[in-house]
């Protein structure tokens, strides 16, 4: 057998076909490359491709998935691997489409303030873009220095500024579908009022299962005139998350209110040197943006309330390089923390903001019973908290009970009110708590929209929706699933 070519219908002529529409040099199917692509940031499972495509124009994604359609083979798609939730992950779909090479500015239209971008462009290099002439693209992942925006588009990403702009799905205006059979069709477009369904907002969030995104149409927003970044210590994250409630609940709309806690604030400072003192047990990043008369005042105020709360220290960042260093501090949390564990799985539920208290005293008794340490660094303004938990891979018993505290975190969202992901998707991670949320018939309803675009469920199957009457077990990783 050929390094790479592993079975399941794949075989050296689908490879030479491919090679035939994308050139030689497109096309990788090598066993040790491909290791490269086996996972995104879902470490827990992984699974290589057993060829890998890197298409350059939507002519040649929609070349690829007509040869894929004749021959009845499945793909997944994949940006730039930063998922968390394993929709990258190659399940029973041997080909794997990346569009890092489709990563063109189309055009940017400053007068209607809409940038046309190819889906493997990197989130940050389209604010990059526009950032002269005073313009950015809201959404920002913490990861937006490398997740593009095929993978935001995917999984409706938010970021630290969602909780006064919003998530991806409110800058899509339109998006370019390469369906699963090859045809390629526009959906939504540059205006901004649309007639008749919403298709564009179908596809965003869906998570590669209708097709493949080639190009979008991405709204723009004025920069503020403006900014004021505070950094608050408190000594437990009891007091920080009451402070949150408090600052929104006296009508303030903060652009970022994000909290890490004491495990956090330690590998960040180890990494950074913040400035953090040693002992804090919460810290809260507060960012107020927009026009600067005011500012001040709003500013005051919310230092007000969060010492009120119990804030121990608050202070203003005084300059823009020390705004950015907390922005860093913040945005690279999660690379911090591979100084506390070998390996770490990100958590995304949702609880309603005022329940932030009772979630987090959850996630320390969960972490207590399953003798692990997580650690929460999140965006605290829209109540949705990331866990992080720590294991070591190689102790096959710690992995399972991180896989188990996971899903228990989870649950625990949804007693209180909240949801299984506010922004990393579904992908393989939740697939067993979709069941928990929606009821047979809302399962049924999402397959049969899915199908009109994917009939036959070539588009990243697996991921999302459970099979109907599967009992989804995700309590042992599916390592190396056999294609
Ligand atoms: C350190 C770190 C911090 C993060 N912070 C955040 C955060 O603040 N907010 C947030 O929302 N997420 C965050 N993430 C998660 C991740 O970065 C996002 O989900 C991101 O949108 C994934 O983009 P990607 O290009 O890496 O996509 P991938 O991981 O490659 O793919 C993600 C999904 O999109 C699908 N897909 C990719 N491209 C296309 C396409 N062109 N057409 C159709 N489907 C496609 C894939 O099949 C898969 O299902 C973080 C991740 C890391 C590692």
């Amino acid at each position: 057998m050929e390094d790479g070519l592993r079975g399941s219908g794949i075989d050296s002529g689908l490879r030479a076909d491919l090679e035939a529409l994308v050139g030689a040099d497109a096309v990788v199917s090598r066993r040790s490359e491909l290791k490269v692509y086996e996972c995104d940031g879902w470490t827990i499972e992984k699974n290589a491709p057993d060829l890998l495509v890197m298409p350059r124009s939507t002519e040649q994604v929609s070349a690829i998935l007509r040869l894929l359609h004749r021959r009845g083979v499945a793909f997944v798609p994949r940006g730039a691997g930063t998922g968390l939730s394993g929709g990258c992950l190659p399940l029973a779909a041997p080909v794997m489409i990346c569009t890092s090479r489709m990563n063109r500015i189309v055009s940017i239209d400053l007068s209607n303030r809409r940038v046309e971008v190819q889906p493997g462009v990197v989130n940050l290099h389209v604010t990059d873009a526009v950032r002269p002439q005073g313009y950015f693209y809201a959404p920002d992942p913490s990861s937006q220095s490398a997740c593009t925006i095929g993978g935001n588009i995917a999984e409706n990403s938010g970021g630290p500024h969602t909780l006064k702009y919003g998530v991806t799905a409110n800058h899509v205006l339109g998006v370019e579908l390469v369906l699963p059979d090859g045809e390629v069709v526009e959906l939504g477009g540059p205006a901004e009022e649309k007639l008749g369904y919403d298709l564009a907002g179908a596809v965003v969030g869906s998570e590669g299962t209708v097709g493949i995104v080639t190009r979008a149409t991405l709204r723009l927003m004025r920069a503020p005139q403006s900014y004021r970044t505070m950094l608050a210590l408190f000594d437990d994250v009891d007091t920080a998350t009451r402070a949150v409630s408090k600052i929104i609940a006296d009508g303030m709309v903060p652009g970022a209110i994000e909290m890490m806690d004491r495990l956090i604030i330690g590998a960040v400072e180890a990494a950074f040197h913040v400035g953090f003192p040693p002992g804090a047990g919460a810290a809260l990043i507060v960012e107020l943006d927009g026009l600067a008369a005011g500012l001040d005042d709003h500013a005051s105020r919310a230092a007000e309330l969060m010492r009120s709360c119990g804030a121990r220290s608050v202070e203003l960042a005084r300059d823009e390089a020390q705004r950015q260093l907390l922005w860093k501090a913040r945005k690279r949390a999660f690379g911090a923390v591979g100084r506390l564990a070998s390996n770490y799985a990100t958590q995304d539920g949702v609880v309603p903001r005022t329940r932030l208290p009772d979630i987090l005293r959850e996630i320390t008794a969960i972490a207590a019973r399953y003798r692990l340490r997580i650690g929460n660094v999140f965006h605290a303004g829209d109540g949705n908290i990331h866990p992080i938990v720590l294991y070591e891979e190689r102790d096959a018993d710690e992995t399972r009970r991180a896989i188990e505290a996971g899903r228990e975190i989870l649950k625990a969202c949804l007693a209180m009110g909240g949801s299984l992901t506010g922004e990393h998707g579904i992908g393989v991670e939740k697939l067993a708590e979709m069941p928990l949320l929606f009821s047979p018939d809302d399962l049924r309803v999402m397959a049969e929209l899915r199908a009109v675009f994917d009939p036959d469920n070539r588009s990243n199957p697996g991921k999302v929706l459970p099979r109907p009457g599967s009992c989804v077990e995700v309590s042992a990783p599916r390592r190396q699933v056999p294609l």
